[in-house]
C-alpha cells in the first residue's frame, strides 16, 4: 500500500513539473487516447504516435481521455498570441500559413500539448491563439527564420502569457 502511494506521489510530482495549470492535475493510471487530437499518453507523457491511436481508437482497451491541450483548446485557454500583419504579409499569407502548420505538426511530434487554438482577423491583422507560450515563440521564429521582417516578443507581468508581434 505504501509502495502504492509513493509512486503515485512520484507520478504526480512529475507532472506537476511544468507551470502550465492543465497539467497540474493527476496523469492517467495507464495508456490512454485523446479522441479529439489523436494524441496518446504512454510512458508517463503525451505523444503522438498514430500507429498506438489506430490500433486501439476502436476498442475498449485503452480508456479515451481528453488531453491537456485539447482541454485548454476546448476553454479557450491561451498561452500565446500571434499577431502578423504589413504589406509583406498580405502579400505571401499562403506561403506563411504553410510555415505556421508545418511548424506546428513539428512541435506537436515532440509535444502534443501545443495547438492553435484560433485564428482570426483583428483590426487589419491576423491573430493566432495557441495553448502554449511556447507554440507561439516557435512560430514566430520560424516566420522571421523564413522571412526575416520585425519580430516582437512581449510578455506579461507575472505569468506565462506572450504575446508575439510579426510584421513585414
Ligand atoms: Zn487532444
Amino acid at each position: 500500500m505504501a509502495r502504492k502511494g509513493d509512486k503515485w506521489l512520484r507520478e504526480r510530482h512529475e507532472y506537476q513539473t511544468s507551470e502550465d495549470p492543465y497539467l497540474t492535475d493527476e496523469a492517467p493510471a495507464g495508456e490512454a487516447i485523446c479522441p479529439r487530437c489523436h494524441a496518446v499518453f504512454r510512458d508517463k507523457r503525451w505523444l503522438i504516435d498514430e500507429e498506438f491511436y489506430e490500433e486501439y481508437k476502436d476498442t475498449d482497451f485503452v480508456p479515451k481521455i481528453i488531453c491537456p491541450g485539447c482541454r485548454k483548446a476546448l476553454d479557450h485557454y491561451a498561452m500565446g498570441y500571434l499577431y502578423l500583419s504589413g504589406p509583406f504579409y498580405e502579400k505571401h499569407r499562403e506561403e506563411i500559413m504553410r510555415i505556421i502548420q508545418n511548424e506546428v505538426e513539428r512541435a506537436r511530434g515532440v509535444n502534443p500539448l501545443h495547438q492553435i487554438i484560433t485564428m482570426y482577423e483583428e483590426d487589419g491583422r491576423t491573430v493566432i491563439e495557441t495553448t502554449t507560450d511556447h507554440l507561439a515563440q516557435r512560430l514566430g521564429r520560424a516566420i522571421y527564420r523564413a522571412y526575416k521582417g520585425n519580430l516582437t516578443f512581449r510578455w506579461s507581468e507575472g505569468d506565462k502569457l506572450v504575446r508575439i508581434y510579426w510584421e513585414r
